[in-house]
């Protein structure tokens, strides 16, 4: 079974280039970055209010913020099979290194440590693309072979028993890419991830799992979600993620945390939630999972919530597995009172979005959103991290039983922070009015946008009966970010937000429109190098309804809505006419909604292989080059607060206590390689 076309959110928007243009006001130096190298920016966030905590909360937050970080070891092995040895080769180079550290092969040598860390491993963590060491072969074995005896001995063995290990390093041609999206070639075969075993085709992952499905059953569990799939004597095997299963060391410490948290839950409820997962992670049953994601819909009173679990599937490219992920918050007030606005009048918004009256869900249930502030990140959402959240992600648990989406305010705001005053919005606006626009609005309309897209736009409309929600196979999650996305950008104008209270007022809204017209356009380039596709699904997405809205314009005739515009050599997006434009976004909001509706993969293919895909090398490179000029870093990430809890003498919890900036970014790395290094090479 196929999940991408209904999988929910996770990463909407990775603000990096679009926020970046928000504020004026912040000091010369920047004290949000802690890091800095090729692509990356590594900052730390703020967690306010958790002083304001109570002690059992306090407590419940840090066994969950344990609980979470147990887990990173099995999303490296998840990402690369190669990647804990690679890791554990270089970490005891990076740390037991005597010779000059301006030497061009050791910065090289600690840009890549930098780089596989902040990707878990050894592809880059957006692009996919296996990253290119800047040192030798040579250089390394040399530096292996000078390591202390008993180190040197361990590694040299890791080093040079591992086969491939080398390859996996250093040679370009082989696990080029982790998950490929490629049109045409096998998708599994050609991915470098660890998801599937040695020899496993696409054809057979598909079989398998068509053999498995059965089209009436209404509640269907997410198959291969928590398991390696590999071929045993020639059959096919799940290995199942569980309490002594395939990464049992890792869950037994993830249980150990989960049980000491249950204890100072806040509630019945929350520590049934805790107690379920626990059970399936005993278990590995799915049916399990569903029954605990139901109990996680359900806690709406706690202060304090979690992901724990495999939940994502965006890193295979069958959308089946689930990669590890954790994220401890809690609920942030006063911002809340926002998105349930938004949450409260979803009905309304179904009811006049315009889509065919047959793709229109007649009741729309359980949207509940709400505003948080992450505590810790970990798993998939560490270092870099999403800005928004909709779970679960099993369609009939969503239909049934509503989701839980939020939006991470102490995330958000540090993405604004750094990025105040860096110049992107003046280098690449089309005029000062657009550039002020942003400033004025743009902070403010991002997070209305992202409470569109995920407490209405994934949730809204209907398939058709009897459509396999499987129907749009690979470009699934390409087509449903891009309805979410222009879902939001079509109700981002309507006056009904600011009647409200929502929006400002009727002007605002162009300041998303510009900067989602200018990033699908034009600016998300700076994150690929020259000469590749499109391959992340919300890049395709961002790409295919501006290029698809520009097409549109086109047609039109007269001075289109929408166009390039050159001034002094360089080009821009401009916006000639913004009611225009929410007209054509209202029109692909209603080919997305019934390609989904209908299951039609041809249209749906069509869409995303001629707007979503292909890249202008030409307008790539004017991009990269004014990119380049800013200095600024296309992705981002964090670094974590630490949680330390304080006892009496008896060893009564007296207190947690959060440290900042008590440790670097490769410190921070290598503890949490230390202390929770749950897993064998
Ligand atoms: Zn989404």
């Amino acid at each position: 079974m196929k999940l991408r076309n209904i999988v929910m959110a996770s990463a909407i928007l990775l603000t990096t280039a679009c926020n970046s243009d928000k504020q004026n006001n912040a000091p010369e130096t920047n004290t949000w970055s802690v890091d800095r190298f090729a692509d990356i920016e590594v900052l730390r966030y703020e967690v306010p209010a958790f002083e304001q905590l109570n002690l059992q909360q306090k407590t419940l937050v840090y066994y969950l913020t344990e609980a979470a970080l147990w887990g990173r070891d099995i999303l490296w092995d998840q990402n690369c099979r190669y990647n804990l040895p690679i890791r554990h080769i270089c970490e005891s180079v990076y740390q037991h290194y005597q010779g000059d550290k301006n030497d061009p092969q050791w910065k090289a040598f600690e840009q890549y440590m930098k780089q596989i860390w902040f990707a878990n491993g050894i592809h880059h963590h957006y692009s996919n693309a296996k990253f290119q060491p800047g040192f030798t072969q040579e250089w390394l074995e040399e530096q292996l072979n000078a390591l202390p005896d008993n180190l040197g001995m361990g590694v040299a063995m890791i080093g040079f028993s591992y086969p491939g290990i080398e390859e996996a390093i250093f040679d370009s041609t082989v696990l080029h890419i982790k998950t490929n999206q490629a049109d045409g070639v096998d998708l599994i075969l050609t991915s470098a991830n660890n998801y599937y075993g040695e020899g496993v085709t696409q054809k057979e992952v598909e079989d398998y799992y068509a053999k498995l499905k059965n089209p009436k059953d209404l509640t269907p569990v997410m198959f291969g979600l928590n398991s390696k799939l590999v071929k045993e004597d020639g059959k096919l095997v799940e290995k199942t993620y569980k309490v002594g299963g395939l990464y049992s060391a890792a869950i037994e410490k993830i249980v150990e945390n989960l049980e000491k948290a249950a204890e100072y839950a806040e509630n019945d409820q929350q520590k049934k939630v805790i107690d379920e997962l626990v059970k399936y992670y005993r278990s590995g049953d799915l049916k399990d999972f569903d029954a605990y994601s139901i109990e996680w819909v359900k806690d709406l009173q706690s202060k304090v919530d979690f992901i724990n679990g495999f939940i994502e599937s965006y890193g295979d490219p069958l959308g089946l597995r689930g990669a590890w992920e954790g994220m401890v918050n809690f609920k942030d007030s006063a911002n809340t009172a926002r998105t349930e606005i938004i949450s409260a009048n979803a009905q309304w918004f179904e009811d006049h979005s315009p889509i065919d009256d047959r793709f229109r869900k007649p009741v729309v249930k359980g949207v509940t959103a709400k505003v948080i502030t992450a505590a810790i990140l970990a798993g998939d959402s560490y270092p870099s991290t999403p800005i928004g959240i909709n779970l679960p992600n099993s369609n009939w648990i969503r239909a049934a039983h509503g989701s839980k989406s939020v939006s991470i305010d102490n995330i958000t705001a540090a993405y604004d922070a750094a990025a105040a005053g860096n110049g992107f919005g003046e280098e690449f606006m089309w005029s000062d009015e657009e550039v002020q626009r942003a400033k004025q609005f743009a902070h403010y309309v991002d997070n209305i946008h992202t409470d569109l897209h995920e407490c209405l736009g994934h949730g809204s409309g209907q398939l058709l009966p009897g459509v396999d929600p499987d129907a749009l196979k690979a470009y699934g999650s390409t087509l449903e970010e891009a309805r979410a996305d222009i879902f939001a950008l079509y109700y981002m104008a309507d006056p009904k937000l600011v009647e409200l209270g929502v929006m400002p007022n009727a002007e605002a809204y162009k300041a998303g429109y510009y900067q989602q017209m200018m990033n699908g356009l034009m600016t998300q380039l700076v994150r690929i190098v020259p000469g590749e596709n499109l391959e992340e699904a919300h890049m395709r997405n961002r790409a295919l309804i501006a290029y698809w809205t520009l097409d549109r314009a086109q047609k039109d005739g007269g001075t289109p809505a929408l166009e390039f515009a050159k001034k002094d050599g360089k080009t821009y997006v401009r916006i000639n006419d913004y009611d225009k434009l929410r007209q054509y976004f209202g029109e692909l909001l209603g080919e997305l909604q019934r390609i989904k509706s209908e299951g039609d993969f041809e249209a749906g293919r069509n869409l995303v292989e001629t707007y979503g895909v292909k890249v202008d090398p030409e307008l790539h490179a004017e991009v990269l080059a004014r990119y380049k000029k800013l200095n600024i870093a296309p992705y981002k990430g964090f670094i974590n607060p630490r949680y330390e809890l304080v006892k009496d003498a008896d060893g009564t919890i007296q207190d947690v206590k959060i440290i900042y900036g008590s440790e670097t970014y490769p410190e921070q790395m290598l503890r949490y390689g230390r202390e929770y290094g749950a897993l064998d090479l």
